[in-house]
């Protein structure tokens, strides 16, 4: 079995061009939904619009995926973090230091989800499915990162490619097939977002801008209660509404080099 854990991102995006143009073997592509309410809606109106038909097009088995529930209901990321009464914090918030606290969402939302069709497809130890996963040879270190499970064998066609892609090599691999560049794919509160995608939101999305404020608020009433510190979307150990400024104004400190956007393409899968 040949599938590609599909992100909605750049990297996968291209691995579904060459997937489709017969330049690599995965039939099948996996998206793991985290919830309508939880993707980014520019991901999720790019897989309807261009992702879904394409592959359609040419062939190529396109499945979303979702958390379901033991009683079948669907559970959602955003849906978790906001449940009344929660304490659950699932997503990599910023500590007081700015690091990323320990996170649940990658394997509850995507690997396990992913993990489960698999299964139920047939993967197994014995008989491991091979999994793509689309890292580009400017994103490498994060191969270390990710550890295979018993069920699967990654492969990285991107990087087995000859030459190995870069993202910019996949941006025109898509350009190319007469489809546009997907935005980034991650949660639209995600706290690895950088601060350049933060700031852009804010000036473009202003109403997904301020969901996600709200989402900070709530989570620090609720650890307020718990006489727990703050903790924040992003590293700057301030909430996000004066974190960020909208478009261009850079926050002092902030590297454009910096590539910690770790749910792009599923990284965060690593
Ligand atoms: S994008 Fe961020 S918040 Fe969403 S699943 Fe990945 S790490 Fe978690």
């Amino acid at each position: 079995m040949n599938v590609f854990s599909y992100g909605g991102g750049v990297q996968s995006t291209a691995a579904l061009v060459l997937a489709a143009t017969g330049r690599i073997d995965f039939p099948v592509f996996l998206f793991a939904n985290v919830g309508d309410d939880s993707e980014d809606p520019a991901t999720l109106d790019y897989l309807e619009q261009y992702a879904k038909p394409y592959a359609a097009l040419h062939g190529i088995q396109l499945h979303e995926l979702h958390r379901v529930r033991r009683d079948g209901t669907r559970e959602t990321l955003y849906g978790r973090l906001t449940r009344p009464g929660s304490r659950s914090l699932p997503i990599p918030v910023r500590m007081s230091n700015g690091a990323p606290g320990t996170r649940s969402c990658t394997a509850d939302f995507k690997i396990r989800v992913i993990g489960k069709w698999l299964k139920a497809h047939g993967a197994s130890a014995d008989t491991p499915a091979t999994v793509g996963i689309g890292i580009s040879l400017d994103e490498i270190e994060r191969v270390n990162n990710r550890r295979a499970m018993p069920y699967e064998q990654p492969t990285y066609p991107l990087l087995d490619h000859d030459p190995p892609l870069r993202r910019h090599d996949c941006q025109q691999i898509i350009r190319a097939a007469g489809l546009p560049v997907p935005p980034k794919s991650a949660c639209w509160f995600c706290p690895f977002r950088r601060p350049s995608t933060w700031a852009e939101t804010r000036r473009d999305r202003p109403e997904l801008f301020a969901r996600a404020c709200a989402l900070e608020d709530l989570l620090n009433a609720r650890r307020g209660v718990l006489g727990k510190d703050p903790v924040y979307l992003t590293r700057f150990n301030q909430p996000l509404a004066t974190a960020i400024t909208a478009a261009q104004h850079m926050l002092p400190g902030f590297d454009p080099t910096d590539n910690d956007a770790l749910c792009d393409n599923r990284a965060c899968f690593t």
